[in-house]
């Protein structure tokens, strides 16, 4: 990662830079803010420059054996802590989850926790910094820097972590050894236990401007700049909220059209093409029939509402409101309930790994009796 890669900041990298240029390195430097605004992405970059053998004065080389190294998430001098789910009985690190951790971070840059609840298939489980990670990170900061002057951690959300490990983490801190820094990312700094907080160096990254955000989604998504506007108006300064917004509008479509064929060829009655049709959302793949579900409640209560005349509560875009003005008079206070009944059933079968071409076969026929309700 090098200060290129990330939009804006620049202020915060010119700042960065000279700390390192200058050599006045803090031991413990927090950057915090709000979700979405590129601090983990800016801490991984000022590593990078810092382990850099040839920066150029304003960002990293990008092709040093160091630069490199950093690229595949495989510098000796850089350790990655942050919260995970506890393993029965076992002592819990972060580099247990290495492999979920790089995954993230080369899907998501701009990650926030509760994808990372999602790529640990964590459920309702809030993931943290164990104590173990605490005795983890002492063990390893005992043997000297490799190949670089500094050993550099970077600390995904300190405020994770329980009382027992903040006091290990405090020692750390508190008695550095000279050549580590602590390289802090926090979205919610008050949570941090006030003696670690204390103790670090501030760095405040603000949210992103629609302008940044727009510009950032036309240039590296593509996206066409109606698009990138009212994306960038809708995910208020979060910038990866945008980036999944970018990527759902895009299996969006994919879905509407699926809706559409559904209800016309049930409005049709049109047997055999359903269960065609049945055959083509079964190929989604299990997590996408969930969403699709999820797409199609949403679809029904929408037309419900646009059906009973209440616009402002009215949430649907331009191209499902195109097909849903004359749709909606077929979702009524007689079939609505009905509806969602079937689309709940229908997720509760597919989660419980039944057949999804017959789930969804099933999901047609009765749609064809609820639409002549
Ligand atoms: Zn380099």
């Amino acid at each position: 990662m090098r200060f290129a890669d990330i939009p804006g900041h620049s202020d915060i990298k010119q700042r960065l830079v000279e700390m390192a240029d200058t050599s006045r390195l803090p031991h413990a430097l927090l950057f915090e803010g709000p979700s979405g605004a590129g601090k983990f992405m800016l801490a991984r970059a000022f590593a990078q420059y810092i382990h850099c053998e040839n920066p150029s004065g304003d960002d990293s080389c990008g092709v040093c054996p160091s630069c490199q190294q950093h690229a595949s998430f495989n510098h000796i001098d850089t350790i990655f802590s942050y919260p995970v789910i506890k393993k029965s009985g076992k002592p819990t690190i972060s580099a247990d989850y290495q492999a979920e951790f790089r995954n993230l971070m080369t899907e998501y840059p701009f990650m926030d926790t509760d994808q990372w609840v999602v790529n640990l298939e964590a459920g309702n489980t809030q993931p943290k910094i164990y104590v173990d990670e605490g005795a983890e990170l002492t063990r390893r900061l005992n043997f000297r820097a490799h190949q670089s002057q500094y050993k550099i951690v970077l600390l995904w959300l300190p405020e994770k972590m329980n009382e027992d490990t903040a006091n290990k983490m405090l020692k750390l801190i508190e008695e550095p050894h000279a050549d580590t820094i602590f390289l802090m990312v926090s979205n919610n700094p008050r949570q941090i236990l006030p003696t670690i907080y204390s103790r670090t160096q501030r760095i405040a990254v603000n949210r992103y401007d629609d302008a940044e955000i727009a510009a950032w989604l036309r240039e590296k998504m593509a996206v066409d700049d109606a698009s990138a506007a009212s994306i960038a108006h809708i995910s208020t300064g979060n910038m990866n909220e945008a980036i999944s917004l970018v990527k759902i509008s895009k299996i969006r479509k994919v879905f509407l059209d699926l809706f559409i064929e559904l209800m016309r060829k049930a409005y049709q009655r049109k047997i055999g093409l359903l269960r065609q049709w049945s055959v083509d959302v079964a190929a989604l793949g299990r997590e996408q029939c969930l969403a699709f579900l999820d797409y199609c409640a949403r679809m029904m209560r929408e037309n419900f509402i646009l059906n009973m005349h209440v616009d402002q509560l009215n949430y649907l875009t331009p191209e499902e409101k195109s097909f849903s003005v004359n749709f909606s008079r077929f979702i009524n206070e007689r079939n609505v309930l009905k509806l969602f009944d079937v689309v709940n059933s229908a997720r509760a079968d597919i989660a419980g790994n039944a057949n999804a071409k017959i789930v969804f076969f099933d999901v047609a026929i009765k749609t064809i009796l609820l639409l002549k309700a």
